[in-house]
């Protein structure tokens, strides 16, 4: 089976692990947290970071110290992952969704001003599979209505939009550092800010809201979401090495691009916009709707020929755990998204003859070979 994922440890990663663990260091505790906070900052131009257990934490620390609460209002893309709107919904605020592009599935900055009510708290804006939003567009309105800007970066690490850095925008930046992300900690997340405040209080409630005063002393509900020592000091390591991820990730959808260059019963990601570089977190294809296929019936297909593949995002205003009426929303471009989009074998790790044969299947499964 060719794995949609295969992850790459580089040798200097595992230097690094067993550099901090032979000195005794595995815990949040361990120095290798405040070395890979400190170059997360760096490298993404912010005055802070704190690093967290995932993605997911970070979203939840993110919107709980902006305040959001029954009422507030977090207008959204719906084509992304549950993590963005149930951070929301946990802490009672609601979700506003945005519909997405065709063609670069990121949410229509066009659609978000006029979404905006009295209960707007904060605007999230979500790179999605590799290539950045118009996120210097959402900055002006969030300014204009004095609103909060919140960046979740976890699929655009070491991207760029007009020459400043995905994870640098807004007023929070979020990563993840799972385990197919451009930095991998094999789970992990952090959050980036340049606000002193929101970076005490994110070390705050990631670590159960404990005081200062006195320990074991608690005014408020927060959680473990402690990142482990280990995993930074693997961290650290990808972070050191993510020019040449970044490069290995062009390397693959050049095969692909060049594969596919005859194709027309799908739509392959852009490569540049005028103000960004796709940085390929993953190769996303889009199918024709007159195919004879779906992205599901792809899937399995392709699956039955020894290569794992995975389907787009489902729309969150149609997730049943949110039980909302689809009546009330005409979102529809990410509805299609959902029934013809796939993506294929990108890992750092997988080979050119993965990437090769994944490719060559999928051609031959769409002219019924
Ligand atoms: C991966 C991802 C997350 C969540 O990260 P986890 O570390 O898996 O919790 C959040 N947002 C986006 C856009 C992601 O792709």
């Amino acid at each position: 089976m060719i794995p949609v994922n295969r992850p790459h440890i580089y040798e200097s990663d595992k230097k690094l692990l067993n550099q901090y663990v032979n000195a005794g260091w595995i815990s949040s505790e361990s120095p290798s947290i405040k070395d890979f906070e400190l170059g997360l900052a760096k490298r993404f131009k912010r005055d802070f970071a704190v690093a967290v257990s995932s993605g997911t934490a970070a979203l939840e620390i993110a919107f709980k110290i902006i305040g959001i609460g029954p009422g507030d209002e977090v207008i959204m893309p719906t084509f992304t992952i549950i993590s963005c709107a149930q951070a929301v919904t946990k802490l009672g605020g609601t979700p506003v969704y945005v519909d997405s592009n065709i063609d670069d599935f990121n949410l229509k900055v066009e659609d978000v001003e006029r979404l905006i009510t009295k209960k707007t708290k904060a605007i999230l804006a979500v790179h999605i599979y590799g290539l950045p939003c118009r996120i210097d567009f959402l900055e002006k309105i969030a300014r204009k209505y004095s609103i909060f800007l919140i960046e979740d970066s976890a699929e655009t690490i070491g991207g760029d939009l007009n020459g400043q850095p995905c994870g640098s925008f807004g007023d929070i930046s979020i990563m993840s550092f799972y385990a197919n992300k451009h930095i991998s900690t094999g789970e992990g997340g952090a959050i980036l800010t340049n606000s002193e405040y929101f970076t005490q209080q994110s070390k705050y409630f990631r670590n159960l809201c404990f005081s200062a005063e006195r320990r074991f002393l608690h005014s408020d509900v927060g959680w473990n979401y402690r990142m482990t020592g280990l995993q930074a000091a693997l961290g650290l390591g990808q972070l050191e090495n993510l020019e040449y991820t970044l490069s290995r990730k062009q390397r693959i959808a050049a095969i692909y691009d060049e594969l596919f260059s005859e194709i027309d019963s799908f739509q392959l990601p852009l490569k540049t916009t005028e103000y960004a570089e796709n940085c390929y977190w993953v190769y996303p294809i889009l199918l024709d709707p007159n195919s004879r296929y779906d992205a599901i019936d792809v899937i399995s297909i392709l699956n039955t020929r020894g290569i794992e593949s995975r389907p787009f995002f489902y729309p969150l205003h149609l997730q049943p755990v949110f039980g909302l009426d689809s009546k009330n929303y005409n979102l529809q471009n990410s509805e299609r998204l959902a029934k013809y989009g796939l993506y294929l074998p990108s890992g750092v790790g997988n080979t050119d003859e993965e990437i090769i044969a994944a490719a060559e299947s999928l051609i031959d499964i769409l002219n019924g070979v």
